[in-house]
């Protein structure tokens, strides 16, 4: 856990975030600021700063947090319609918050 890391706050369950998953390698919670109909963040709970960072004794967390994508896109409906899974890498690469996080994005239509 990283001092002043407001996602290590989030997953650790220090703050009132409201989690649609969790289990112990992460936590899945809506975008406060949602830039689609369907805005989750899939978070783990060991701080890494970003994807450049990741080594592989990261995998199976990385593989983990695109498999509970999947599974919370079919829990938002937004399965078949179709979604974004989306990884910010540092400043220029749009990432505010340097702990790693993966976007689900969707429910633009839902036919
Ligand atoms: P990124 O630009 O990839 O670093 O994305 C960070 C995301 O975290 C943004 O979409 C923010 O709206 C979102 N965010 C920031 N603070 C919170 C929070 N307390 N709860 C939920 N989402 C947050
Ligand atoms: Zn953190």
């Amino acid at each position: 856990m990283e001092q002043g890391c407001i996602f290590c706050d989030i997953v650790n369950g220090k703050t009132e975030t409201k989690f649609l998953y969790e289990d112990d390698i992460l936590a899945v919670f809506r975008d406060i600021n949602p830039h689609a109909p369907v805005h989750l963040l899939i978070v783990p709970k060991k701080h890494i700063r970003s994807v450049n960072d990741l080594s592989g004794e990261n995998k199976d967390i990385v593989s983990h947090m695109i498999m509970v994508g999947k599974d919370m896109a079919l829990q938002e409906n937004v399965n078949i319609s179709g979604y974004k899974l989306l990884l910010n890498v540092e400043k220029g690469g749009g990432q505010v918050i340097f702990h790693i996080h993966l976007h689900l994005l969707g429910g633009w239509e839902r036919k």
